[in-house]
């Protein structure tokens, strides 16, 4: 498909303009630097596809810091049979043996939309939607929050599979013999994160009193 160029989206090409005149100017050494010596990222983040949860802007850090993957509603698939195309596990393995990220944190949000459509379709998931198939991966969390949560608000048991979620997606990356060699060899860290908007706080999944603590 293509398009006559008064079509493209104006306020990115102005905003690649502002970034080449004005911050690579005054990064310009350690951009440079960065694209001839490679990266090394220590930290690979999975996040969210959201727009306001933009992990570079959340953790205030340079190019280079980051190996981010977003998806929707931030999951980690377990290892599986080798159906299908798996951008997630892709961009893992190259993030964990290519790069020797040192940390991973799964870092979830509030006001997922995509845990969202999950409770809501519950059951009646459409197996021809790919957002309701995908997000059958922490079906799980769903089953377990409405058991646990079935008199609390909408709200609470949102925030509750929310946090769930991220702790599928934990013990999905132990099922990659690549990550959990590198845990047990403790070459590597995993850690569950969850952004309150609301609060404004960042709280981390503590494995000892299996609870989200702001961090
Ligand atoms: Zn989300």
């Amino acid at each position: 498909m293509t398009e006559n160029h008064h079509n493209w989206p104006q306020a990115l090409i102005e905003g690649f303009l502002r970034f080449r005149d004005n911050r690579f100017p005054s990064d310009d050494i350690k951009y440079l630097r960065l694209f001839a010596e490679g990266q090394k990222p220590k930290f690979l983040i999975v996040g969210c596809c959201d727009s306001r949860v933009d992990p570079a802007l959340i953790f205030d850090c340079e190019p280079g810091e980051l190996f981010v993957i977003r998806n929707v509603a931030n999951l980690v698939p377990p290892n599986e049979e080798r159906v299908g195309h798996h951008g997630t596990t892709a961009a893992l393995e190259y993030g964990v043996c290519n790069l020797g990220v040192e940390h991973i944190v799964v870092l979830g949000h509030a006001h997922c939309g995509g845990i969202q459509n999950l409770l809501q379709t519950g059951v009646t998931a459409n197996p021809d939607s790919f957002i309701d198939d995908w997000m059958r991966l922490v079906d799980s969390a769903r089953i377990s929050v409405e058991r646990d949560y079935a008199a609390a608000s909408a709200e609470q048991r949102q925030t509750a599979c929310e946090q769930r979620a991220i702790m599928v997606s934990l013990e999905n990356l132990l099922t990659f013999p690549w990550i959990a060699q590198r845990v047990a060899a403790g070459t590597l860290r995993l850690h569950g994160w969850y952004l309150d908007i609301n609060q404004g706080q960042l709280l981390g999944y503590n494995a000892q009193t299996l609870q989200f603590e702001p961090l």
